[in-house]
């Protein structure tokens, strides 16, 4: 039975791909990619010479009809994206709709996501988070969806470009106030991973003042509410755990 293949990517160190998703990829007969160009680099670094047809945002509807014909034809087609999986703040789910719809099977290749990434490196405690991917754009959207978000109680994840880095910042103050914790995970499995963590205010100004925190890509991790710092581990705990670090260095 011809198969859709929807396979993760790494999003940075061209190593982060499973066994699995290379051989897939090395065996389908087309693989589907939103930039062709970027998934031609990581076929190069992995050996792959597999068929690249492009799929993306603006001809995803047209392509899939494309992509139904060769599963028609019996040709088994992976999609990936530019980096992390497929679907998440990234085409593919029209394409996945499509499929079903004709009742070929689809079959996920798991792997790399940016959002899941950062969290298993946060060290936050509360198992809830709310996966939110962009804000919008503009100011005014951007802080409506703040505040329909300020009342949650899970960690709230977001992916967020350079150059909107710092007014999203600006926002998330104004709506959250200057004491709620945000993490930002930065150039994530890159040459300038950097993994922050403060208080919106002690973000802010850490940001303004080096502007080349403000480069690359980002997922912000914004505390719950009702959740801060201080309350996932003691005072007391913190006193014993920086004793026990100073003996030990
Ligand atoms: N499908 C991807 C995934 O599974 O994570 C997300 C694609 S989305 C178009 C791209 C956004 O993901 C970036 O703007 C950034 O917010 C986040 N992102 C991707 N790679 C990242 C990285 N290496 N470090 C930090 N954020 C990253």
């Amino acid at each position: 039975k011809s198969t859709l293949y929807v396979v993760a990517t790494p999003i940075g160190n061209l190593n982060d791909i499973s066994l699995r998703a290379l051989d897939i990829l090395a065996k389908v007969d087309v693989v589907a990619a939103e930039h062709t160009q970027a998934s031609r680099h990581l076929f190069a670094v992995h050996a792959i010479s597999t068929k690249l047809i492009s799929l993306h945002q603006h001809n995803e509807a047209i392509v899939s009809n494309k992509i139904l014909a060769l599963l028609n034809s019996g040709k088994n087609v992976a999609l990936v994206t530019d980096a992390g999986t497929p679907g998440i703040s990234d085409p593919g789910a029209i394409l996945v709709q499509h499929v079903r719809a004709q009742g070929y099977s689809i079959i996920p290749i798991p792997g790399a996501n940016a959002a899941v990434c950062a969290l298993s490196a946060s060290g936050i405690t509360n198992p809830h988070f709310l996966f939110y991917g962009f804000l919008p754009a503009k100011t005014g959207l951007r802080k409506r969806a703040l505040i329909e978000l300020k009342p949650q109680l899970c960690t709230l994840i977001f992916y967020e470009a350079p150059h909107r880095i710092l007014e999203c910042i600006i926002d998330m103050l104004e709506v959250f106030g200057p004491q709620r914790e945000l993490i930002v995970a930065r150039e994530l499995t890159k040459l300038f991973e950097t993994i922050h963590r403060g208080t919106l205010h002690e973000i802010y100004s850490w940001l303004q003042k080096d502007t080349d925190q403000q480069k690359g890509e980002f997922v912000l991790l914004l505390s719950g509410a009702g959740t801060t710092d201080k309350s996932e581990i003691s005072e007391q705990a913190e006193r014993t755990l920086k004793c026990l670090l100073t003996e030990l260095t």
